[in-house]
């Protein structure tokens, strides 16, 4: 947490609790057997993943996944030893990082391995990689054909390296889709055991996936929404967990308009009645999304007020009309979990969005607060 959390009144509260508890029902609805991999990438989906990882390692993870290197590398400063897996691809010339820094790599290429193996015999270090198998997506990794089972098995024979994992992403299509991409998944691993070739863990399994298909579980599941409290699963009754991110903001000035008065560029907005207007100092610069125009309001006082006027860089406009005693200095909730306040979930679908992206695109400029 750095000096300046507290100079603003518009900020992210962390609740560490709820992200340790839904870690927890995770892993009761998992078992002891499968291995959580906590998807930790874009700055832990906007809650700061730095701090949150002593939560989510208390809470008994096995890795911590990141998209990129950078990703890793602000982690291992933090944590020198805890297991750290980069999901994406990490270009040659920077693979000496993973190399040194100890952290798992996602590889899909025999010229990857073997730069890595050559790193990894030049330090004396076993270097750790996850094979990527691409079983539709046609994100990352290779078609489990021959020619891929072929160069899997000569990437197993490189020096200094431990083929730790084997794993694909689901493309959530349909339940069909899915099952197909899982049994060409689980076809190509067991075939390349049956040769000779082992993995510690086997994985395809995001949070929907770990919630709706225990049978795709294997003996590691990714979760990253979940970890937040973001429900995209169907099956409610399998798990339960919150929201444990809450922005709020508080009223700067309370303007009293006329008939016809307008607020904001362009006028978009023009009082109907004599309206009270609230300027709340958030804005999109904070992450809130200008395609919520016409649609957002914040909770002021338990009370919905609906935005209105174009939302600005750093401030925005409720309408405050209908709320008992409103001043200057009242909390607005921006997203929350409360009555009348605006979920994630909410607030993905009236900005045409959805959850992850609501909270991954969050700024740092409001700054997090964490509770516990
Ligand atoms: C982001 C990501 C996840 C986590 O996805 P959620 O839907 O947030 O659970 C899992 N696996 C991979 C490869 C990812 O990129």
């Amino acid at each position: 947490m750095d000096k300046y959390t507290d100079l603003r009144d518009t900020f992210i509260e962390i609740d560490l609790n709820a992200i340790s508890d839904n870690t927890k029902a995770i892993r009761n609805m998992v078992g002891p057997d499968v291995a959580i991999t906590a998807v930790v990438k874009a700055n832990g989906y906007g809650h700061g993943a730095v701090e949150i990882a002593e939560t989510l390692i208390e809470a008994g993870v096995t890795y911590l996944a990141l998209a990129t290197l950078s990703e890793a590398l602000e982690i291992r400063e933090v944590y020198p030893d805890y297991p750290l897996f980069i999901m994406g691809h990490t270009p040659d010339r920077l693979l000496h990082y993973v190399v040194n820094e100890n952290i798992a790599q996602t590889v899909f290429s025999y010229e990857q391995a073997e730069i890595i193996s050559r790193l990894a015999v030049e330090t004396g270090k076993t270097a750790r990689i996850h094979i990527k198998v691409d079983t539709g997506f046609h994100r990352l990794g290779k078609e489990p054909d021959e020619a891929y089972f072929d160069e899997v098995m000569k990437i197993n024979k490189l020096p200094g390296i431990e083929l730790e994992g084997i794993f694909s992403h689901l493309a959530l299509a349909s339940a069909a889709d899915d099952q197909l991409q899982f049994s060409k998944f689980t076809e190509f691993y067991k075939k390349l055991e049956a040769a000779g070739c082992k993995f510690r863990y086997h994985h395809i399994a995001d949070s929907i996936a770990c919630v709706d298909y225990p049978q795709f579980r294997l003996n590691m599941v990714r979760p990253g929404a979940i970890i937040y409290g973001m429900v995209g699963y169907k099956d409610t009754a399998a798990l339960s967990i919150r929201q444990a991110l809450k922005f709020r903001s508080a009223i700067s000035q309370i303007h009293h308009l006329e008939i016809g008065d307008g607020v904001s560029y362009d006028f978009d907005w023009r009082a109907e009645k004599p309206s009270i207007v609230a300027t709340i100092p958030f804005g999109y610069a904070d992450g809130y999304p200008r395609a919520m125009m016409g649609k957002g309001y914040v909770t002021i006082r338990g009370i919905k007020c609906p935005l209105v006027g174009i939302p600005c860089m750093d401030q925005c406009f409720a309408d405050v009309t209908d709320v008992p005693g409103v001043s200057e200095g009242d909390e607005a909730v921006i997203y929350g979990d409360g009555p009348n306040e605006m979920t994630i979930a909410e607030a993905a679908k009236l900005a045409g969005s959805n959850k992850n992206e609501i909270i991954a695109r969050l700024m740092d400029r409001p700054k997090r607060k964490y509770i516990k």
